[in-house]
């Protein structure tokens, strides 16, 4: 068994949607297809991954560094003992070779395309949902009863009001979400407090409501909207300060009573091991978002929950930022707390296909195999396009 091709692709985000710090009108995404020289049911098959959202495709690396250093490698190197599928592990550490240990940079999204897309095609060659084989795997007890989901959205949009939030949190009760999370930091104090106060005032129950400020806040900010949320005990408060700023994080929760929320920026074992070490974080109530799709892949990913575990934080814990089908299938296999989803945001890449089911604040994964990428409209034509069907 080979891999006979690795293709790439750049795919446009859509959405002209804003957080406190970035516009996402021009952000793109890598498209990944790992072709193999099986078949299954008449089918060749490819294993297809992406490297989650909101850092940018990584093409370059991927065409200059990573996929010739698998295409020249042994074939049979790449396998697991049993040589019947691809060894993730391997399939990192050659995608890897010659780089430099720290500098956990875009080559991180880059290396996690490749390897998620490694899941894909395993999950596919037994014909099993990636969620099944990814709990095999790792002899995990996937989640039987739906992921706990919650909808990210209330994105600043030119001219908004707060009846606009309202209806857009709305549409989200009625698609099945019961909890939300909307972006801070965009706005004056007191309007980020208008429109909290809107969101809770949907969602029915200011625990439903997680706010983010996306890193942007110094510490005196982030102290002050700490003390004005403080009352409503709301979900979570998300990146306060700037993602490595650790000593930030430890200032405010020593003076925040609330849960944070922190990590999507972090981008590997190390530096989780960093955030652990100084951040402070209260294991019994902070909440952890490391990415696997940002943060070279699953393998990387076993490492980071084990320091996690090793800090004293559960599973439950871990709700991987990136609101897709990739992460669904991790945090079903591996029940971890949850999942994000950008009900009609990021799309191609975000949110769930119809097959997928939200219901009751629950998600559902499909019995598609692999991650079922293949299943959500939006993203069906450019995979027919990258494959060259
Ligand atoms: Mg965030």
């Amino acid at each position: 068994m080979r891999i006979k091709a690795i293709h790439e692709k750049t795919v446009q985000l859509q959405g002209n949607i804003a957080n406190a710090v970035v516009d996402f009108s021009k952000h793109t995404v890598s498209l990944v297809a790992v072709v193999s020289d099986q078949v299954r049911n008449g089918k060749v098959v490819a294993g297809l991954a992406f490297n989650s959202i909101g850092r940018f495709a990584q093409g370059g690396i991927m065409r200059e560094r990573m996929i010739p250093r698998l295409m020249e490698a042994d074939p049979a190197s790449l396998l697991d003992p049993t040589g019947s599928r691809f060894d993730p592990d391997i399939v990192s550490a050659t995608v890897m070779r010659d780089e430099k240990p720290g500098g956990h940079g875009d080559r991180a999204g880059a290396a996690a395309a490749l390897e998620l897309a490694v899941w894909d095609l395993n999950a596919k060659l037994v014909d099993e949902p990636a969620y099944q084989h990814i709990a095999k795997a790792f002899a995990q007890t996937p989640i039987t009863q739906g992921a706990p989901v919650y909808a990210a959205g209330g994105y600043y949009y030119a001219g908004e009001s707060n009846q606009r939030l309202a209806d857009e949190l709305k549409s989200y009760l009625v698609l099945g979400y019961q909890a939300f999370k909307i972006k801070i930091g965009g706005a004056s104090l007191a309007e980020d407090m208008g429109r909290i106060e809107t969101a809770i005032k949907v969602a029915g129950n200011s625990s439903a409501v997680a706010v983010d400020a996306n890193g942007r806040f110094n510490l005196p900010t982030a102290l002050a909207y700490g003390k004005e949320i403080a009352p409503y005990n709301l979900r979570w408060y998300e990146e306060p300060g700037d993602p490595l700023d650790f000593d930030l994080l430890a200032e405010l929760g020593g003076q925040y009573q609330g849960s944070m929320a922190t990590g999507e920026n972090l981008f590997s074992a190390a530096d989780t091991q960093n955030l652990m070490r100084y951040a402070r974080l209260r294991p019994d109530q902070d909440i952890l978002q490391m990415d696997p799709g940002l943060s070279y892949g699953l393998s990387e990913y076993q490492e980071i929950l084990k320091l996690t575990a090793d800090a004293g934080f559960t599973r439950s814990q871990c709700v991987p930022h990136g609101g897709h089908l990739i992460n669904l299938h991790i945090v079903t296999a591996l029940g971890l707390g949850g999942c994000e989803a950008y009900p009609g945001v990021f799309n191609p890449f975000g949110g769930y296909s119809a097959q997928c089911r939200v219901q009751d604040g629950r998600v559902f994964p499909s019995d598609a195999p692999g991650f079922g990428l293949e299943q959500k409209t939006e993203l069906a034509p450019h995979i027919k396009n990258l494959l060259g069907a």
